[in-house]
C-alpha cells in the first residue's frame, strides 16, 4: 500500500551495526519526516482503538517514540517498560535470555491494574525476546493483552512464532 511504501522508504539500512553481519533499521529518517511520523502514529492509533486497548505500553527507547504520540492520538495512557533499575517506585521485573547473556526490564506494579486491556508498541520486531517478556509483565500484573503493533518485523528472525503462545490469540500487527 501507499502507507507500506512511505514508511519503508524513511527506513535506512546500516550494515554492521551495533556490531559485523548485522544490518540495523534505522527509524531517524522517518521521525524527522512529518508525513511518514504522522502516517504512522495514525496506524499505529488505528490498531490501538480496533484491539479495544486502554492503555498502550511502549518499550524502551523507541517503544517510547512510537508509543507516546499513539497513545495521545487514541486517548490512551502511556506505560513505559524500562530496562531494570531506571523506575523509581515499586516495579516488576522480567528476565528474558538474548543470544549472548541476559536481560531484565521493568515496569511501576501500579501502572497496570486488572481490567487494563495492554497495547505493546514497538519500532522493530526481532527475535520477539523484548515483546515477549512485556507480555509476561503486563500478565503477571493481572492486566490484559490487547496486542503486539510493530512498525516492522524482521520476518527471518521467526519472532512471531515465539509471540505465538505469550499472545494466546491477541493480534500481532506489523505495519
Ligand atoms: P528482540 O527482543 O530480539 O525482538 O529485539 C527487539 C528490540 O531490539 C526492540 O526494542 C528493537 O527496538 C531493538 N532492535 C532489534 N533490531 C533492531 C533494528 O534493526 N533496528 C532497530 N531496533 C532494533
Amino acid at each position: 500500500t501507499d502507507i507500506e511504501e512511505l514508511l519503508l522508504s524513511r527506513i535506512r539500512d546500516v550494515a554492521d551495526y551495533p556490531e559485523p553481519g548485522v544490518m540495523f533499521k534505522d527509524i531517524t529518517p522517518l521521525l524527522a519526516d512529518p508525513p511518514a511520523f504522522t502516517a504512522l502514529t495514525d496506524a499505529l492509533a488505528d490498531i490501538a482503538l480496533r484491539t479495544g486497548a486502554t492503555k498502550i505500553v511502549g518499550l524502551e527507547a523507541r517503544g517510547f517514540i512510537l508509543g507516546a504520540p499513539v497513545a495521545v492520538r487514541a486517548g490512551l495512557g502511556f506505560i513505559p517498560v524500562r530496562k531494570a533499575g531506571k523506575l523509581p517506585g515499586a516495579t516488576l521485573s522480567q528476565a528474558y535470555d538474548l543470544e549472548y547473556g541476559s536481560a531484565e526490564i521493568e515496569v511501576h506494579a501500579e501502572d497496570l491494574l486488572p481490567g487494563d486491556r495492554v497495547l505493546v508498541v514497538d519500532d522493530v520486531l526481532a527475535t520477539g525476546g523484548t515483546a515477549e517478556a512485556s507480555l509476561q509483565l503486563i500478565r503477571r500484573a493481572g492486566a490484559e493483552v490487547a496486542g503486539v503493533a510493530v512498525l516492522m518485523e524482521l520476518a527471518f528472525l521467526s519472532g512471531r512464532a515465539r509471540l505465538e503462545a505469550p499472545l494466546a490469540g491477541a493480534p500481532l500487527e506489523a505495519l
